[in-house]
């Protein structure tokens, strides 16, 4: 095949011509690969789906794949048009493509004498692992099961392979529980004395056959169908149904999967792994995905289908193994991975299968990797010039930093190890056991920390996964559905540790004569594949290696700074520590919380007149002062924006009785008194009350003391040679005349602190306002004349824009998610269409009057991936976001700085 291959590369130019002309007036449905011609490519990822369009590529650099041919997304996108039918005219292209195949493969579909098996697979543009749906061995029936006999000379293989369609065709297609064909085969099994599927001999698999036929007919009133276009064109449909069942919706919400428009189905002729010990079938990685090690990497059955691999049905066997096995098709595999690199420069994650010596390709796609290996291959690729700096940089997601930044178990740490299974995702995970997927999740949203522990995971698990802080299985493999999906999310995983025996209903676990049940904690370590006894103590990253190299790669790229939001010197610390390049918001409220600030705070609150309210407010100038100096001092010389208080007072004060009564005494007032403070601060809607700016129109002696904090820090600072460089930031301005005021009052105070300390030297304290009030965005030219800098609040603009309350919001999102009515939840990732346009406008109206306005980013929405780049698009000059998703918004501001320059 490998010869007729390489000799149709010659004339592919031509082909695909035709074929794109071809495509524009006949709209084509189908896509061919194989000897005799390739229709398709590797670009074409959005229309044949990333299986197809690889497919394609593969056969066309020559590699070993069975012919076969891909149904487009388009079609599948036309099926759900017209309310779930075939589109016309499917059916007779496909069946063109089939008798190609047959030409190609000299085998006849349905035949009696050597007849052509084909798999039907769905393969969307975005990689859905274990999703959607799939059929192997179609093309069976009662005439070709002997045409399968005499070919191969195997009639137990051919009775296996029949019983499995029917069972894989009843369940996926038809919908009959597959309990009722694994009964039959426990019942049959039992009756021949076969201890395991393998031990049932030719006799049992007839009768096995014959039964699952009767369970079929039982389910679906109709007879196993004995037309292989029948089956063919049932199992299509069925894949295209898969597209939209609950578990791949789901999985698209979880995974941030949008914009696709339906699956594509590859139909590719069969080849076994299950022919004998000279067939096996494996998945392999060209590099380890776990650590990123540039080894080759995998695992194989030997007389296996590829399924029983995923599936963690059986523990397989390492790559490493396979030379004493076949050593041919071991080094071919060799040959195939440097030419799999070197085409496509990324690490492949490939599905082989052998067939009596013979190796095929079945797919080749790019392999899914933790934080840790994505950040070690890209390095590793640009020193082996493989790739550039630029690419390194846009291969690594930036929330898949996230896992470097996390703690580790301390190697220091007593371990108590019940048990070692396989490495499968790193990580540290610590909790208590749940035993089922929707165990996992109910108990998480109850604000539990589990670990998911099964014998194996399938699809339907997803949210019980997603939801656990880690995952554990006593079989399967590193590439078990479990390991791949955890791998993928950057979820602990440890698999097949078998020595733990689960059981499910009584729920609890059993282990070298140990008893663990739901309300034990064990920690996971998903580097190491041990099982703890306990909760382990952690320890904090190392950031340097790899890590500081490719981040080093992407500051030289970036044009946005990187701010955090910090009101603590220790967070201020660590944020310096990934990065920072200043406080972008320091939310000063949070400094009034602790310890006896509280009580002075309240009696500000509670205060009936100016003069009391002063008294109480010069009891917080002290701790204010102190924070400032504290943060100032750890950002040495960094900007650090400080934010006037900003929410509502009553959030200050106890709401019920007897907290009142307390505080009551406490201050020396009548507990009705306090009683009747409390409900005249009432408000109907505080998020759109007396907050913010507001409450210093109000009360400008709470802006006095603020500023007043902050000039004598940065003095203090100064005298102890550390360069203070404070911002002041008047929060939820919503008209010019409001910032006017306010920053007239600021100055007025500044100038009268720095006089009474006889302050000489230069003390440059900017002020600017929060832009988080639609009507500040449509009116920033005019706010511009009072700001020094702008900052986008961006959650207050979320919550006024769309008009959803940003504390509630938790009630109705999950329907809109569901429902598709937002793409993402917008609080998290910043709503472009509506939300952006304001913060466009904001922008452009004021530089419009002030050139060189500094503009920057301080909601959530700053260490957010998308919203990063959207805010490199407009031009702002930073974004601000908690301290450890400060390396995360700089790789993903340089990914916007590679991805829009010119
Ligand atoms: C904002 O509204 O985006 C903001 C940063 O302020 P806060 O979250 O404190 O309201
Ligand atoms: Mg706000």
């Amino acid at each position: 095949m490998a010869t007729a291959t390489r000799k149709k590369t010659t004339r592919k130019k031509t082909t695909r011509k035709k074929t794109t002309t071809r495509r524009a007036k006949t709209d084509k449905k189908v896509y061919y690969f194989g000897p005799s011609k390739t229709d398709g490519d590797g670009s074409m990822k959005q229309l044949l789906g990333g299986k197809g369009a690889n497919l394609a590529e593969m056969t066309d650099i020559g590699l070993p794949v069975p012919p076969g041919f891909t149904v487009t997304t388009e079609t599948c996108a036309d099926y759900y048009k017209v309310g779930g039918k075939l589109p016309a005219g499917l059916m007779d292209e496909v069946r063109e493509n089939m008798k190609r195949m047959e030409r190609d493969t000299g085998k006849k579909f349905g035949s009696d004498s050597d007849p052509l098996l084909v798999s039907v697979r769905s393969g969307a543009a975005a990689s859905m692992p274990g999703m959607m749906d799939t059929v192997l061995n179609l093309g069976l029936t009662d005439k070709s099961l002997d045409g399968l006999q005499s070919a191969t000379g195997k009639t137990r293989f051919a009775l296996d392979a029949y019983r499995r369609l029917i069972n894989m065709f009843g369940d996926v297609v038809m919908g009959v529980d597959h309990h009722a064909f694994e009964d039959e085969f426990d019942r049959i099994k039992k009756k021949h004395n076969a201890a395991t599927d393998n031990d049932l001999g030719v006799e049992g698999m007839e009768e096995l056959v014959d039964a699952y036929k009767k369970v079929y007919k039982k389910h679906t009133g109709e007879q196993f169908p004995q037309d292989p276009y029948v089956q063919l064109e049932k199992s299509l449909e069925a894949v295209f149904k898969s597209w939209n069942t609950p578990r791949a919706i789901r999985y698209r919400q979880i995974n941030e999967i949008t914009g696709l428009q339906g699956t594509a189905v590859n139909i590719q002729t069969m080849v076994f792994g299950n022919m004998g010990d000279d067939s096996g079938t494996g998945v392999a990685f060209t590099r380890d995905p776990s650590t990123g090690k540039n080894e080759f990497y995998g695992e194989f059955l030997i007389n296996a289908q590829g399924e029983d691999v995923v599936a963690g049905i059986r523990t397989p066997k390492p790559v490493k193994e396979m030379p004493r096995w076949d050593r041919r098709s071991y080094d071919q595999l060799i040959k195939i991975k440097t030419k799999l690199e070197k085409h496509y420069k990324d690490v492949q994650d490939l599905e082989f299968t052998i067939e009596r010596k013979k190796l095929y390709i079945l797919q080749t796609r790019n392999g899914k990797r933790t934080g840790p290996a994505a950040v070690k291959i890209a390095c590793d690729m640009v020193k082996e010039r493989l790739i550039d700096q630029k690419t390194a940089v846009l291969r690594v997601p930036p929330n898949d930093l996230n896992q470097l930044l996390l703690p580790s178990l301390d190697p220091k740490a007593k371990r108590d190890v019940i048990a070692e299974g396989l490495p499968a995702s790193p990580g540290a995970a610590v909790g208590k056991l749940a035993f089922t997927a929707a165990e996992a999740a109910d108990r998480t949203q109850d604000g539990e920390k589990v670990l998911l522990v099964r014998r194996e995971t399938s699809p339907e698990d997803i949210d019980g996964m997603h939801a656990a802080q880690g995952i554990l299985t006593s079989t399967g493999g590193m590439t078990s559905h479990a390991a791949v999906v955890a791998r993928g999310w950057g979820k602990p995983c440890v698999a097949g540790a078998g020595a733990i025996h689960i059981d499910e209903k009584k729920r609890k676990i059993t282990v070298n004569g140990r008893t663990f049940t739901a309300k034990d904690t064990l920690t996971l370590d998903g580097g190491t594949g041990q099982v703890l006894a306990g909760e382990i103590a952690t320890i904090e990253p190392k950031l340097s290696g790899d890590f500081a190299t490719l981040m080093k790669w992407a500051d030289r790229m970036r044009t946005l700074k990187v701010r955090t939001n910090a009101d603590t010197p220790e967070d201020s610390q660590r944020a310096r520590d990934f990065g920072a390049e200043g406080i972008g918001l320091c939310r000063t409220e949070h400094m009034f919380f602790e310890g006896s600030r509280i009580k002075a705070m309240r009696e500000m609150i509670v205060a009936e007149t100016e003069a009391a309210r002063r008294k109480a407010l010069d009891k917080l100038l002290p701790y204010q002062r102190e924070d400032f100096i504290g943060i100032f001092t750890a950002m040495k010389g960094l900007p650090v924006t400080v934010r006037l208080l900003d929410p509502p007072l009553h959030e200050f004060l106890p709401h019920d009785a007897k907290a009142q009564q307390d505080l009551a005494k406490t201050l020396g007032i009548k507990p009705a008194k306090l009683k009747q403070r409390v409900a005249e601060l009432h408000e109907m809607n505080p998020m759109l009350g007396h907050r913010g700016c507001r409450l210093a129109v109000t009360y400008p002696e709470i802006l006095e003391m603020q500023v007043r904090a902050i000039v004598e820090a940065a003095m203090a600072c100064q005298k102890k040679k550390v360069q203070a460089k404070p911002e002041i930031m008047i929060p939820l301005v919503g008209t010019a005349e409001e910032l006017d005021l306010l920053r007239g009052l600021a100055e007025q105070t500044i100038a009268s602190v720095k006089k009474e300390h006889k302050h000489k030297g230069r003390l440059d304290i900017s002020i600017g306002t929060m832009i988080e009030i639609p009507r500040a965005a449509l009116t920033a030219d005019d706010i511009a004349e009072h700001a020094d800098f702008f900052s986008f609040g961006t959650n207050d603009l979320t919550q006024l824009t769309f008009g959803y309350s940003r504390d509630d919001v938790g009630t109705f999102l999950g329907d809109y998610l569901a429902k598709e009515l937002l793409p993402k939840d917008p609080f998290q990732s910043l709503d472009a269409t509506g939300v952006g346009q304001l913060v466009a406008m904001g922008c452009e109206k004021g530089r419009k009057t002030k050139k060189d306005l500094k503009l920057g980013i301080c909601g959530e929405h700053g260490g957010d991936p998308s919203s990063v780049e959207f805010c490199h698009k407009v031009g702002l000059d930073y974004v601000s976001c908690s301290p450890f998703r400060v390396p995360i918004a700089r790789l993903a501001a340089a990914q916007a700085a590679v991805r829009n320059s010119k």
